[in-house]
């Protein structure tokens, strides 16, 4: 399989908060991926902006130290990595105050694309836009890229809406879900959406059930105090899972362009149903060890926050009535896997009798790990013996078709900063998206807060409360296991 790298315009990529854990983490290996995948002009700038009191020299140096703990060791080269340097600036910058904007507004040059990424807290976001106009820094072509989380509610969200509009047209904000920038997120609408095979089959008709699930086995102390005051709900389901959702449940746009694309989705969140109670678990990991309770990580005896959720959701069209889609995400579980699978219907009448058994097409997909696909059929068993039948994979793991060691397959960060650089909303979430999301969260949240529902205490490294399992049981259905 031969590379093929698309080159891109040359930029000034301003990273505020470049200093920080996620740019130290994905943003910048991500590009220095992308400059020894041939595809960052020789003359492109990365400029970080931060708090620190750093220099050119000093930054390069923090971020050669990153790149070597971040980057894979064989793709850690020397003379690559210092080259890469060689085009790292470093601007000391205040978000609420007037260091550094002048020195900025001298560095940037005109007639590049220039995108400004705001990896900062989210309340910074407001004095970022603003500066960025007022000392003329931003023009009408620059771009924005704002990170999760976007909002803690439809009320926040709305606000934050606002703010970034009252500085940038939609067209220049780019709102990052990590996860729409995953090789097999797009591998899903290229496999529903150029082939003939699947669409005619995506629906009720066929579709018995389908399920997501994104599991971590890590918990949350580090961040306890943060992730204490979103939970589950708004971490993962209002913003990654929705939007998995979104993707497998969709009409085929009539264009794959970024309008189009998400005007399906968005009509997918508006035809979601409220969720009954009954149809939701929440839960909260509580082990016997010391380290492995959510309230030791929280330092709060009393959180009722959710550290895993399991819900069952009704997606109301023609395309989906009475297909239930369930969803599930936690931490401290069994292991790290991310995948959807779609279940298909028994064959209406086997002809080969009770004895041959129950079989049924399912196609997963997994986000990781081993991004792939993976489509179960039923064979004849070979040999003598009678017509026994069993379940064979048609495996699609990408690696195997791609080689492991392939830079045309770039992470999910680095393929988002060069649609940024590209000018490509298709996968990023548009600002309707974000608030029909938060509409459809908040009652079931607000639900919670008015019952004083508990969540349900459950094993780590488990899959999670039993009455997760039994969300499934009561409809003679179950999860597939968790599994690395
Ligand atoms: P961090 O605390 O590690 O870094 C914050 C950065 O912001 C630093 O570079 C700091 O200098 C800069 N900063 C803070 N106040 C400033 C000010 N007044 N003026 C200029 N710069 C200022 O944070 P992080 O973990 O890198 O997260 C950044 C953003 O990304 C946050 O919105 C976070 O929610 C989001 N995010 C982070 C992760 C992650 O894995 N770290 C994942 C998803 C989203």
């Amino acid at each position: 399989m031969v590379s093929r790298v698309i080159p891109v315009d040359t930029f000034d990529l301003v990273i505020f908060g470049g200093t920080g854990d996620l740019a130290h983490r994905k943003i910048l290996p991500g590009l220095y991926r992308r400059f020894v995948a041939g595809q960052m002009p020789e003359d492109a700038r990365v400029i970080g902006a931060a708090r620190a009191e750093l220099d050119d020299s000093k930054y390069r140096e923090e971020v050669r130290g990153a790149l070597r703990e971040y980057v894979d060791a064989q793709r850690f080269n020397e003379d690559h990595v210092a080259a890469f340097l060689s085009q790292l600036h470093y601007v000391q910058i205040d978000a609420q105050g007037e260091t550094g904007w002048k020195d900025l507004h001298a560095l940037m040059r005109d007639g590049v694309v220039k995108a400004f990424y705001f990896s900062v807290a989210p309340s910074l976001f407001g004095d970022l836009a603003e500066r960025l106009h007022s000392h003329s820094i931003a023009d009408s072509a620059s771009r924005i890229v704002v990170e999760k989380p976007f909002g803690r509610d439809l009320a926040s969200a709305r606000a934050l809406n606002q703010t970034l509009a009252e500085h940038f047209d939609e067209t220049q904000i780019y709102r990052i879900d990590h996860y729409l920038g995953k090789e097999t997120v797009q591998n899903l609408m290229a496999v529903r959406f150029g082939n003939v095979l699947f669409e005619p089959l995506w629906n009720a008709q066929y579709v018995d059930h389908i399920q997501i699930t994104v599991a971590e086995t890590v918990g949350v102390a580090g961040r306890g105090s943060y992730y204490d005051k979103s939970g589950a709900m708004r971490d993962m389901v209002q913003n990654h899972l929705m939007q998995l959702l979104c993707l497998i449940a969709m009409e085929p746009p009539s264009r794959f362009d970024p309008d189009a694309v998400r005007d399906e989705k968005l009509k997918v969140i508006r035809a979601l149903e409220p969720v009954d109670p009954t149809d939701i678990v929440r839960g909260q990991y509580e082990g016997k060890g010391k380290s492995d309770s959510y309230h030791e990580d929280v330092e709060d005896d009393e959180s009722r926050t959710e550290s895993f959720i399991a819900m069952k959701l009704h997606v109301s069209n023609w395309r989906w009535a009475g297909t239930p889609f369930y969803i599930r995400t936690g931490k401290r579980l069994k292991a790290r896997q991310s995948e959807i699978a779609v279940v298909f219907k028994d064959a209406p009448h086997s002809i080969f009798g009770a004895s041959a058994g129950r079989h049924r097409n399912i196609l997963t997909i997994r986000l990781q790990p081993n991004e792939g696909m993976t489509l179960g059929v039923t064979i004849k068993e070979p040999g003598p013996g009678g017509m026994r039948l069993i379940d064979v994979p048609l495996d699609m793991t990408f690696a195997d078709a791609l080689g492991p060691d392939n830079d045309a397959v770039p992470e999910a960060y680095e393929r988002l900063v060069m649609d940024v650089v590209r000018g490509n909303q298709t996968l990023f979430m548009r600002g309707d998206e974000v608030e029909a999301a938060w509409a459809w969260t908040d009652p079931i949240i607000e639900g919670w807060q008015g019952n004083d529902d508990r969540p349900l205490p459950y094993e780590p490294g488990t899959s999670g409360p039993e009455e997760s399992a039994m969300l499934l049981h009561r409809a003679n259905r179950r999860w597939r296991e968790i599994r690395e």
